[in-house]
């Protein structure tokens, strides 16, 4: 290999690194939208009711923010555990677990001190 053959290696794989990062970047704005825009559906919201008071409190969750991946096996799963608490001075706490799996689908729900309404 001649002196010349090699700069010309080098210099050809630094562009194609270069190249290959610009990708990936464009490839992670297509991902999260240019990250300015909030898609639709990211907000969950429901509502529960005081199994003391019988008062129906809605909550809301960010889907991108709020929950958080875990492992169950090979199935991703995102869950979330929320405290709730209604206006009346009833202090009853509420905590809602909920399940979604990767494409956001609610697959499981819990919760203590109140239920579930659908109003
Ligand atoms: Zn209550």
């Amino acid at each position: 290999m001649t002196i010349d053959q090699r700069r010309w290696t080098v210099k050809n794989g630094l562009q194609s690194t270069v190249h290959g990062r610009k990708d990936h970047m464009s490839f992670l704005k297509k991902l999260f939208g240019g990250g300015t825009a909030i898609p639709d559906g990211r907000y969950f919201t429901f509502s529960v009711k005081c199994n003391r008071c019988g008062e129906i409190i809605e909550g809301r969750l960010d889907l991108e923010h709020d929950l958080s991946l875990d492992y169950e096996g090979d199935r991703e799963v995102l869950h979330v555990r929320k405290g709730l608490m209604g206006n009346n001075r009833c202090f009853q706490q509420i905590e809602v677990e909920l399940k979604f799996d990767s494409s956001r689908q609610l697959v499981e729900q819990h919760i203590t001190g109140g239920e579930f309404s659908s109003r």
